[in-house]
């Protein structure tokens, strides 16, 4: 198993820094010639969508990304990441739009947007959640699975090979949580 981390901005490092503890292989995309390798799944880390969007173009690697999602490549997207995969962000552009989900950026308002909970995460029980400016899902698809709430608004959910949380659990000591969404 090898794991990439896109590494243009956000909050790359503490993923790695959980595979590493996880024992996972893993490497960081910077570049176009990070992903010349074949590789088996792909973190999209927390940080600012819609700077890591203008990054993901400008460095090429937009495509070529996007491409690999599509075609089944499983991709974990944390916060920023969850609205990199959105099909639709709320008053917003999508970037990669391969899943079925409708994002709201900063849902929580910008100044009180931080904070921590415990809540049910389908098949794991109570997990800890890590929220930074985050976004909801306001909306799914047919198709997508919802595996958290929090206060009524959907934050993890997954279809197919994509999983989405809109918190952090890079940021919590919680390697079973982490161990499961990277498989
Ligand atoms: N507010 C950020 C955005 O809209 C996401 C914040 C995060 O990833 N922690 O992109």
């Amino acid at each position: 198993m090898r794991i990439g981390i896109l590494a243009l901005q956000g909050a790359f490092a503490e993923h790695a820094a959980v595979l590493d503890r996880l024992g996972t292989e893993h490497f960081l995309i910077r570049q176009l010639r990070d992903i010349k390798l074949p590789f088996d799944s792909l973190i999209l880390p927390g940080g600012e969508s819609t700077t890591m969007g203008k990054l993901l173009r400008d460095l090429e690697l937009f495509t070529p990304l996007a491409g690999m999602i599509r075609e089944g490549l499983p991709v974990f997207g944390t916060c920023a990441g969850l609205i990199l995969l959105a099909q639709e962000v709320e008053g917003g552009a999508p970037c990669f739009g391969t899943m079925g989900i409708t994002a709201r950026r900063n849902a929580y308002g910008r100044q009180l947007g931080s904070f921590y909970t415990e809540a049910t995460f389908r098949g794991l029980g109570r997990v800890p959640m890590t929220f930074i400016r985050a976004p909801y899902i306001q909306a799914v698809s047919p198709g997508v699975e919802i595996l958290a709430e929090v206060d009524g608004h959907i934050v993890a959910a997954r279809q197919g090979s994509q999983l989405v949380t809109a918190f952090h659990p890079e940021l919590t000591d919680d390697l079973p949580f982490t161990d499961t969404s990277c498989r």
